[in-house]
């Protein structure tokens, strides 16, 4: 996973990493992203729980 911007409340759930990083402009968002090798999920949402949701719900295919 590539950290190019400043994460906070990093949680994992399996694989997923979930976390929370100012914009730059104003806001707060959200990321969820897969640390298997090979699997390449990340998305980022407006909503903490957004996030959370498909950090449980995500299916790894690597
Ligand atoms: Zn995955």
């Amino acid at each position: 996973m590539t950290v190019h911007r400043r994460f906070r409340d990093r949680i994992r759930i399996g694989p997923v990493q979930v976390a929370t990083y100012y914009d730059g402009r104003g806001r707060d968002m959200h990321t969820a992203a897969c640390t298997a090798p090979g699997c390449g999920f990340s998305t980022d949402y407006r909503d903490r729980a957004a996030a959370e949701l498909a950090a449980r719900t995500h299916h790894c295919k690597a």
